[in-house]
């Protein structure tokens, strides 16, 4: 049966680093459409452009531009036995949009948790490969080379919006834009909450127990 599995949670709480995990493990691709913007920034696109001020500053880019780049991705064919969904939806009206692009019955939506002191405290720590996307972080998760990518041999960087007061202008959109979804997800979609803040192999494998058990 084909796998939705959709990653809610505030900004730095691990959605991208779960779900590289579970995208391994449960062989689906994990599509970040803030990794998708990001990609179209780097290329100059029409679409990255419009982005770029939106995402530098913390503020969610309007939803046509976020659902053109999310459809044109789910539509490739290694999306065919599912995907883990990092960053989508962000609000309501983004969620009713995805109602029609999936089947409702293979949906699991689960739900991050973490304090905004903790959320601040890791995104200043963490660095991105520039090449390949891997991420760090510089306490929990360090490269073996300081400032390389384990995996590539890619420059580590520090994300314009990870810095301090971008991340607390992205949590403070969070809390009155995206959180409103986690009421719209529980009454509609089996629901799960998981905390994000222990090791990240706890946080995996609580999700791995609910994906045999539901
Ligand atoms: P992320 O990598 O998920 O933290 O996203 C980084 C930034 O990309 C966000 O702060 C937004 O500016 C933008 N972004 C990513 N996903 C969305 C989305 N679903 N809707 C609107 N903006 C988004």
């Amino acid at each position: 049966m084909k796998k939705i599995l959709i990653l809610l949670g505030p900004p730095g709480v691990g959605k991208g680093t779960v779900g590289e995990k579970l995208s391994e493990i449960l062989r689906i691709p994990l599509i970040s459409t803030g990794d998708l913007l990001r990609e179209h920034i780097k290329k100059k696109t029409e679409l990255g452009l419009k982005a770029k001020e939106y995402m530098e500053n913390g503020y969610l880019v309007p939803d046509d531009i976020v659902v053109s780049v999310l459809v044109e991705r789910i539509r490739e064919d290694d999306c065919k036995n599912g995907f883990i969904l990092d960053g989508f939806p962000r609000n309501i009206n983004q969620a009713e949009i995805l109602e029609n692009f999936i089947n409702k019955e293979n949906v699991k939506v689960i739900y991050l948790t973490a304090d905004d002191e903790f959320l601040v405290n890791r995104l200043s720590n963490r660095r991105i490969c520039e090449n390949c996307g891997a991420i760090y972080h510089l306490i929990n998760i360090p490269p073996k080379v300081n400032g390389i990518c384990d995996k590539c041999g890619g420059k580590l960087v520090q994300r314009e919006d990870d810095k301090e007061d971008v991340v607390r202008n992205r949590l403070k959109v969070y809390h009155s834009v995206t959180s409103p979804l986690l009421d719209y997800y529980r009454n509609r979609r089996k629901f799960f909450v998981v905390p994000g803040d222990g090791k990240l192999e706890e946080t995996i494998s609580n999700i791995l127990k609910i994906e045999e058990d539901a």
